[in-house]
């Protein structure tokens, strides 16, 4: 088969998170031929209890908002597609992407977030769905009444500790720092709960029960039982999708883009978190303005 490059897409906007969704809400406002594709509508942010920071928006589920900016994308006309996106392949000035199906494009912007971190300790693969867990949101209700533990230290371990502290008798929240890194106000509230124990200067070594999780144990010789453990770690780039593209990354794995959110590889922009470009806050709000500020770049580009 012989490709033509004037049927394909302009641009695969790949993710629908809020930088994926913003870049669609702006590229069918500039009426550019293009698909968005992702795996997970919302992205990561539907596993936010409830976002406080998002301009205008006050209080809502991480769900609600995921599914506000997906409705709103697609009012606008956005085609969005849901596919897992297994290779990128780099053509001669155009791309593959392989998912249930093959999407042609000359443009892509990545804006396909990033994986969770995991602490890689024994018991975590084993107990997965068995007490542990990678979003209190997501599981959190079955843990009514019970014993957690939530590890780490930043927003995401906060915010899921706070919540967990409605539904479970007990949270442990477990940091390796002797401060936590998270906003100020969330720390404000954590410490005003009764049934949340910080434990500073310790890490999970290892995750054990029957054929669930019944115990913990600490590298401070603590042991704690708990019926399930949480952990808000951070987040790990998709090396193994966009190896070979010839992008450039920092040493953690996310890609490098300068101030149009272009990447090292011509015909391919990134924005959201798995973007960097120096100074960082990874946020909805922050992806949502860096699919904007791409798409404008890409509209541009598509001028030339
Ligand atoms: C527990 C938790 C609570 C949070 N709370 C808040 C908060 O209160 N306020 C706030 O502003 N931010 C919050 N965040 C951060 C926020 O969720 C992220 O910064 C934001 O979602 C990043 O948006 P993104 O579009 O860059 O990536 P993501 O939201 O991660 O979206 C990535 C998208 O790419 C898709 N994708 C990835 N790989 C593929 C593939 N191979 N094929 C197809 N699709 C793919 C995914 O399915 C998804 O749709 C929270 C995060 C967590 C984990």
């Amino acid at each position: 088969m012989i490709t033509r490059k004037e049927d394909m897409y302009d641009l695969i906007i790949l993710g629908t998170g809020p930088a994926g969704l913003a870049a669609a809400v702006y590229a069918a406002r500039y009426k550019m031929n293009f698909l968005v594709i992702g795996a997970l509508s919302g992205g990561t942010v539907t596993q936010a209890h409830m976002v406080e920071n998002y301009p205008g928006i006050e209080g809502v589920t991480g769900i609600e908002l995921g599914k506000r900016m997906a409705d709103h994308a697609e009012k606008l006309g956005s085609g969005i597609t849901a596919d897992l996106i297994k290779k990128i392949e780099k053509k001669d000035g155009y791309f593959v992407l392989h998912g249930s199906k093959e999407y042609e494009t000359k443009r892509i912007l990545l804006a396909i977030g990033a994986e969770r971190t995991k602490l890689k300790i024994k018991g975590e693969d084993e107990f997965l769905g068995k007490g542990v867990s990678y979003c209190a949101t997501c599981d959190g209700p079955f843990f009514k009444n019970k014993t957690v533990c939530v590890v780490g230290g930043g927003n995401a371990a906060v915010t899921s500790a706070l919540y967990m502290a409605e539904l479970a008798e007990k949270v442990y929240l477990i940091y390796r720092g002797t401060e936590l890194k998270a906003e100020p106000a969330w720390i404000e509230s954590l410490e005003s709960q009764k049934n949340i124990e910080t434990i500073y200067n310790a890490n999970i070594t290892e995750i054990q029960g029957e054929n669930k999780v019944e115990k913990v144990f600490l590298d401070n010789n603590r042991e704690i039982e708990a019926d399930g453990v949480f952990i808000e770690i951070g987040s790990t780039p998709n090396k193994a999708l966009i190896a070979g593209l010839g992008l450039t990354t920092d040493d953690r794995g996310y890609i490098t883009v300068d101030s149009e959110l272009k990447t090292g590889a011509k015909g391919i922009w990134a924005a959201g978190d798995i973007a960097q470009n120096g100074f960082k806050l990874r946020q909805a709000i922050t992806a949502a303005a860096e699919g904007a500020i791409a798409v404008y770049s890409i509209y541009l580009d598509t001028k030339k």
